[in-house]
């Protein structure tokens, strides 16, 4: 099908009624049919909140009418600053419903960055959980010229001390509200994500783009979430919309919890036990920690069926590991750009009567595509290659929960040609449509589920002293699933110890971010155009930092 040509429209009367795609939409359903299931929600005290979607419902509407009060107007940008919790829930509905945008800030930026997407997006005001707001009053005082309205969530914070109070500002609030009709295609959502290089880009969700989301990744090949299920999304709200799951849940009326800050492995099994948790869904590191807890007691989930795993690829180990336990791992893959789910492992008819072992390896790809992707795969020459499971190719996406471009950035890069995204990932795909990625071409260290910019460590490290050229690259790691190490090449006559070259690092950068390794190398290996020529020195140093095994 040709994608870029002119539309072929003809207005036949006695078609389908025009409604708008909205998060209203959902809204109305979840009270009118959802009404008595419950929302459960860790404190930042680790005490247990608990209510149901009627109560959550006239919780929105109090924030709309406070909301509408503190001046928000359509169009207007709203930051959080939290956890998964039920006051972050009410502001996914409260602000785009009254037509503003919920700009969902990650809280493991670092501090100038914080400030910077705060400005960026152009918020108005910003909702922080008290257990967060040091980190955002660190990240104000790297900009004393710039400053917004605050709204703390939780107890009165010290670090904010001018910010109004969430649960002040409900109190005797009207318990419904008069919501206007909305567009489909207005944003409603705004999430920064990490770039190769240099500051990170908003993609903006719209009502459309989100409501379409939530019914393609809610198929049953895709996430599969029941009415009688309870779901609990470690994957967080600050990271693309806990992968659509405060949408998509309540929409199927299953019960939702959401675990605050407590992201221990203790703390997990303990609310997932509690709640009679059948679905989760996070970043492997999370599970990485509660399989170990679990083997360290040789404890077992019994309600935990299902959980889905993305966002890194899933360790086979893991997935062994939890299968014995009695969990079924679904393999993820998506990206902020994609809002995100674009594929889930899940058995076609073809695998029902292949061996366990062809199974297995099929529910470890990063899976099929959903409906709602388009894809191509692409070799250097911009020619289709083979689906036959073998063949690698750059993965390009479209559809209508696809970003059109960044914002206030544009869609002039070259990643975006023809209708089509570029996702940076380098994949196979079989006969049955299941994708693998192989590779990634964009210069990313994703570790413990949070962006690196290899590009930046790299600029900056070429900025001390002694140091001629460096190159950055992931590798595997056990807990974090990649981790960054420095290559460098030294100047002459040059002499500096490795963790001089970490110390001088962690001064200008978030400790995380600082490199496991650095190792000296005379000259970096580079391609004929002269790109440092990563791949080789990841295979090189592939188990540089994984634990030795013993022959
Ligand atoms: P983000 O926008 O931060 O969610 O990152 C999206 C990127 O994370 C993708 O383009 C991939 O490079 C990576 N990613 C997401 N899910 C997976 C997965 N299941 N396996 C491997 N990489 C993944």
């Amino acid at each position: 099908m040709k994608t870029m040509d002119a539309k072929l429209a003809f207005a036949m009367p006695g078609t389908m009624m025009d409604v708008d795609l909205t998060i209203g939409m959902i809204f109305e359903h979840i009270l009118r049919n959802n009404a008595e299931r419950e929302v459960v929600s860790r404190n930042d005290d680790g005490s247990i909140f608990r209510y149901t979607y009627g109560d959550f419902g006239k919780r929105v509407a109090q924030l709309a009418h406070a909301l509408v009060e503190l001046g928000v107007k359509p169009g207007d940008r709203v930051a959080s600053f939290a956890w998964n919790n039920h006051r972050h829930l009410e502001l996914y509905y409260a602000v785009p419903m009254i037509g503003a945008v919920l700009h969902t800030t990650n809280i493991r930026l670092f501090p100038e960055q914080v400030a910077w997407v705060f400005e960026h997006a152009g918020d108005t005001l910003a909702f922080v959980d008290t257990s967060v707001a040091p980190a955002v009053a660190k990240a104000m005082a790297t900009r004393p010229d710039f400053s917004i309205p605050f709204v703390t969530m939780g107890a009165r914070s010290t670090e904010l001390p001018d910010a109004y109070d969430y649960e002040t500002l409900l109190a005797g609030k009207p318990t419904t509200f008069d919501w206007p009709q909305i567009d489909e295609r207005s944003a409603a959502i705004l999430c920064y994500t990490s770039a190769t290089t240099g500051d990170p880009k908003g993609v903006a969700f719209t009502h459309r783009s989100t409501v379409l989301h939530a019914f393609a990744a809610g198929t049953v090949d895709a996430l599969g979430i029941g009415q009688a299920d309870t779901v609990m999304p470690v994957v967080p709200m600050f990271h693309v919309n806990a992968w659509g799951t405060p949408y998509l849940a309540p929409m199927i009326g299953a019960k939702l919890v959401m675990p605050g800050p407590k992201l221990d492995p203790a703390s997990i099994i303990e609310l997932v036990d509690a709640e009679r948790v059948t679905m989760s869904l996070g970043v492997p590191t999370v599970w990485l920690a509660v399989r170990d807890e679990l083997e360290k007691r040789d404890g077992y989930l019994p309600s935990l069926k299902n959980l889905v795993i993305g966002g890194s690829a899933c360790p086979p180990s893991l997935f062994d590991d939890l299968k014995r336990r009695g969990i079924q791992t679904i393999h993820a893959w998506g990206m902020t750009e994609m809002s995100p789910i674009g594929t889930t492992s899940r058995l076609t008819s073809s695998l029902s009567d292949a061996t366990p072992d062809e199974q297995r390896r099929k529910l470890l790809t990063q899976g099929r595509f959903t409906a709602l992707v388009a894809w191509k795969l692409l070799d250097e020459a911009g020619n289709e290659v083979p689906h036959d499971g073998k063949t690698p190719g750059d993965l390009w996406v479209r559809g209508a929960a696809v970003t059109a471009s960044y914002y206030r950035v544009g869609s002039d890069l070259p990643c975006f040609a023809d209708g089509y995204f570029h996702t940076g990932d380098v994949c196979t795909v079989d006969e049955f449509g299941y994708m693998q990625i192989v590779d990634r071409s964009k210069d990313l260290v994703k570790s413990g589920g949070e962006w690196i910019s290899s590009v930046d460590l790299e600029n900056m490290l070429m900025g001390h002293p002694a140091i001629r050229e460096a190159a950055v690259i992931g590798l595997p790691h056990e807990k974090w699933v990649e981790r960054p190490v420095a290559v460098i090449a030294l100047r002459d006559g040059q002499a500096v110890e490795e963790s001089a070259v970490q110390a001088w690092l962690a001064e200008r950068i978030a400790k995380w971010m600082v490199p496991d390794r650095v190792i000296f190398v005379e000259a970096i290996p580079r391609t004929g155009v002269g790109k440092f020529l990563k791949r080789d020195l990841r295979k090189q140093y592939e188990s540089l930092l994984l634990p030795a095994t013993t022959p």
